[in-house]
């Protein structure tokens, strides 16, 4: 499919008795993270003496049988589901990372995108520093291996790294020792949430709140922006180690990437893009019989759209949830053709009928083209389609895996003009004013930058960033 990749998914569990066995937890709260990278998946756990661990490319079920995980035994561990926007996709640039050394043993698990990424590997390499790939978490490893040399402790080398850090992550570390140490970047981009499974006092790091909910587990906090937790031994200790007085959320986390069911910084991921649904009827009303989601990215808001106008919702087009990882598929007539093994409208429903068709966002518009076209196919008379985002104009610098800005259709195209080429009989996007009304946060708690062009990273080389951010787009 077309939509825009997010990065990854991470988590950490930390069980306070050695008899704990948390590899099987891990499983499942990557399981619950799947939508957040598909590509490869990966389990390091502390086994009382050393880090071990297993990692390889596809879905979590498919690189974790039974046997594996029973072969994972220890009461800590970290996790990772993978997507690649910064390096290739192969098993080298699969995570969790482990970096061993004379002076550091540890094991890293990154979701996001450092944009200064390659000034720091320059300045590593200089001081003799080795790198086996080309990807941002292992320069991350070898900063926190050159900061531990200077501080000798975890917490302060980590401090020092998310003082030279620019870009949006969110982390879970662990060491040989087996404390595990979760860190958020100080303009808090991604979510990372920490929770408590009550039946073995094990603590869960997690980037969704889904999967604590998914392993019996209770939400304790979401880790703040510019924060750092250490789980050692069922105990916690937190360090706020940067402070800033601005935020940049992702506003996509809201609007797609994140489950429903979780809750992001607070808000109910759910509720949130109900209530853009509401303010999208409200900008864009359509005469129209029946309300028609794009399963499942765009149920919530089409909700919010059928509860403000009083249309009814149905359930008019149906989602192969079989057709995997079709975002790989290289070229636009492959991925059109995957339009079509994905989708197929209930013929029963739309037939006939005049329908609002609501979905999250547009990115190149091939999608939601042959969407309109198989709805058009199977006799619906009317499309009018409306958009839970506004268009997207620019690229996206951090961590998410964005077309470049020539294939972005809104940054080249008029509405009026998209909606001729999607086939649409109107189109209707959502307003940043919208957006921020309908998540519940202003301006400056809000990464926009793929809307507005505003990046909230400071002297972010864009050029370099689009030579290697494109590369790996190809
Ligand atoms: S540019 Fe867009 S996709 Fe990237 S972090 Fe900002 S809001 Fe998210």
């Amino acid at each position: 499919m077309e939509k825009v990749k997010e990065k990854c998914g991470v988590i950490a569990i930390s069980a306070p008795h050695k008899s704990i066995q948390v590899s099987r937890y891990v499983f499942d709260g990557l399981m619950a993270l799947q939508h957040r990278g598909q590509e490869a998946a990966g389990i390091y756990v502390y086994n009382g003496k050393n880090i071990e661990g297993y990692k390889g490319l596809g879905l979590v079920s498919e690189v974790f049988s039974t046997n594996t995980l029973s072969c994972l035994m220890g009461n800590v561990a970290i996790g990772h589901v993978r997507y690649s926007t910064t390096a290739k996709s192969n098993l080298e640039n699969a995570q969790p990372y482990h970096f061993t050394s004379t002076y550091a043993n540890f094991a890293l698990a990154f979701n996001g995108t450092i944009s200064n990424f390659l000034s720091l590997r320059r300045k590593l390499e200089e001081k003799g520093h080795v790198f086996t790939s080309d990807n941002d978490t292992e320069v991350i490893a070898h900063l926190v291996a050159a900061n531990l040399l200077e501080v000798e402790d975890f917490m302060e080398a980590l401090t020092l790294v998310m003082n030279q850090l620019k870009g949006a992550y969110s982390m879970v570390l662990m060491t040989e020792t087996g404390e595990v140490y979760a860190v958020r970047d100080p303009l808090g981009f991604k979510p990372l949430c920490l929770g408590i499974i009550p039946q073995n006092e094990s603590y869960i790091v997690a980037s969704e709140t889904a999967a604590i909910d998914t392993l019996g587990g209770e939400f304790i906090t979401d880790i703040a922006p510019g924060e750092i937790v250490k789980l050692s031994e069922g105990e916690i200790t937190t360090r706020k180690a940067v402070n800033l007085k601005r935020h940049a959320r992702c506003m996509f986390e809201f609007v797609y990437f994140s489950r429903p069911d979780s809750v992001f910084d607070g808000i109910p991921v759910h509720r949130a893009r109900e209530r853009l649904g509401r303010i999208l009827y409200r900008l864009h009303p359509a005469d129209a019989e029946l309300v028609v989601p794009v399963p499942d990215s765009g149920r919530s808001a089409a909700t919010g759209y059928a509860e403000e106008s009083g249309i009814p919702i149905a359930e008019g087009l149906m989602k192969n949830r079989y057709v995997w990882r079709t975002f790989i598929m290289p070229l636009q007539s492959h991925r059109e053709n995957q339009v079509r093994l994905k989708f197929n409208p209930v013929k029963s429903v739309v037939e006939g009928r005049d329908i609002v068709l609501v979905d999250d966002s547009i990115v190149r518009a091939t999608s939601i083209r042959q969407i309109v076209y198989i709805l058009k196919k199977a006799g619906v008379k009317k499309v009018h389609v409306r958009i839970s985002c506004p268009p997207i104009i620019a690229a996206c610098y951090m961590g998410i895996d964005f077309p470049t800005r020539r294939e972005l259709i809104a940054a080249n195209h008029t509405v009026k003009e998209i909606c001729q080429f999607i086939g649409a009989d109107s189109l209707g996007y959502m307003t940043i004013e919208g957006l921020m009304e309908g998540i519940g946060l202003p301006e400056n708690e809000l990464c926009l930058a793929c809307l507005n062009g505003k990046y909230p990273i400071d002297d972010i080389d864009i050029e370099l960033l689009e030579k290697t951010l494109g590369g790996c787009r190809k």
